[in-house]
């Protein structure tokens, strides 16, 4: 069998951990199977390298940051490699230039176009142990880029799925995928299994123990994945297809506290000018989500929307540059707002799904600014000092925990 396992950096954090990994694939390795590590930079040496980065240049360009952060990930793979080998396994480490993982060119937030297998398995054929650095991919112009905070999932999937790997284990510091973060709800329900689009949905909305393209790739190639504590031998969460059934089911509460709300007040009330704001934000990369267009007065109208608080500034700047094309009149933003989700499927043809969301908001005492709804979720941006307890109240009202 041919196994990728993927540890992040809580997993990777000193030496004793370090070894604890070396040994759970050492183990691997010695029913007979082929194994690939894809690791974390240890601890929060990410958050580290970019608090660095911000004392010398505040305004420092992506690529320099990538160029940063990926030196996280080749520190604990390389350690990694020299742990498995002096406990008497042959191991070899490798970044993304040597294993041939190509991306698109888009810095901090690349995605992978296709990966090179023949490197890995000429290092598997030699029985190594082959440790690859995850978070990071070689773009056109031969320059690292990362693929996003959270990314080393996206490479053990995009791994698993080039090598069509028999299993993708995703080991953290939880013991799998619960009904919401078990950190902030206590109480919260740890899952047997879950689909991938339910999966994808609690991602997207904020629950950072999968990274969102790593479900999305998994899904698109058919990779089953089990999150796992690196810590114990508990089962975990097994992600996969899973039927759908008639039956509403409310997978999860999720909550993002990375979102900042921004208002253009005052634009011209007249066909396209939702469109000029919103398609000059996107040509910049910059992704826009609950939207609210309030109504008109004297010829103008206000739009409020959402952004990742990552995106705050340059939001500002572009809408600042483009006031007077864009017909703005003055330019708002709050950034200690956060999202709030409630995921599962069939929300809309469930009557009193929201109802009974806002109940709860209303009995813990937290206001709501803005609302949105699908299928699948329904989300409310509240203010960030509320969001905790808003998750533990809603989680409460629907009876989700244990
Ligand atoms: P790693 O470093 O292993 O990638 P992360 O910090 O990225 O770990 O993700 C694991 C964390 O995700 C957990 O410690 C937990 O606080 C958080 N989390 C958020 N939502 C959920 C959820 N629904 N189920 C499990 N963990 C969650
Ligand atoms: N080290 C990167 C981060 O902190 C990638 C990851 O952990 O998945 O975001
Ligand atoms: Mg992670």
């Amino acid at each position: 069998m041919l196994i990728v396992k993927k540890f992040g950096g809580s997993s990777v954090a000193d030496r004793e951990r370090i070894f604890n990994v070396a040994e759970r694939c050492i183990e691997e390795y010695k029913k007979g199977n082929d194994v690939i590590v894809v690791l974390s930079a240890m601890g929060d040496t990410t958050d580290e390298l970019l608090w660095k980065a911000k004392e010398i240049n505040p305004n420092a360009s992506k690529r320099e940051l990538d160029m940063l952060m990926t030196t996280g990930e080749q520190v604990s793979v390389s350690l990694m490699a020299m742990a498995i080998s002096s406990l008497g396994v042959p191991a070899v480490s490798l970044n993304a230039y040597q294993v041939g993982m190509h991306c698109t060119s888009v810095y901090g937030n690349a995605r992978f176009k296709r990966v090179d297998t023949e490197r890995i398995q000429h290092e598997l054929q030699y029985r190594k142990i082959v440790v690859v650095t995850g978070f990071q991919g070689v773009n056109k112009y031969e320059d690292y880029a990362t693929l996003g905070r959270g990314g080393s999932d996206t490479t053990a999937v995009a791994i698993a799925a080039a090598m069509h790997a028999d299993a993708c284990e995703i080991y953290t510091d939880v013991e799998g995928v619960y009904t919401a973060d078990p950190r902030i709800v206590p109480n919260a329900k740890k899952l047997d299994v879950i689909s991938y689009d339910e999966m994808l949905e609690l991602a997207s909305l904020g629950a950072k123990v999968l990274h969102n393209r790593s479900v999305e790739m998994a899904k698109k190639y058919g990779v089953q994945l089990v999150v796992r504590s690196s810590l114990n031998r508990e089962e975990g969460t097994v992600v996969k297809e899973v039927k759908k059934m008639e039956k509403m089911i409310i997978s999860g509460v999720a909550s993002d506290k990375n979102t900042s709300r921004v208002s253009v007040i005052g634009v011209d009330d007249k066909p396209g000018v939702a469109f000029k704001i919103f398609n000059t934000l996107a040509k910049k990369g910059i992704n826009v989500d609950i939207i609210l267009q309030s109504v008109g007065r004297e010829g103008t109208k206000d739009i409020s929307f959402t952004v990742a608080q990552d995106d705050l500034d340059e939001a500002l700047r572009i809408l600042d540059e483009n006031k007077e094309t864009l017909t703005i009149q003055d330019i708002k933003h709050k950034d200690n707002v956060a999202k709030l989700s409630i995921v599962g499927a069939g929300m809309m043809s469930n009557p009193g799904v929201a109802a009974k969301m806002f109940e709860a908001l209303f009995n813990a005492g937290v206001n709501i600014n803005m609302i949105s709804t699908s299928e699948v979720r329904i989300t409310v941006l509240i203010d960030e000092n509320d969001v905790d307890r808003a998750m533990v109240a809603v989680h409460d009202r629907f009876g989700l925990g244990d």
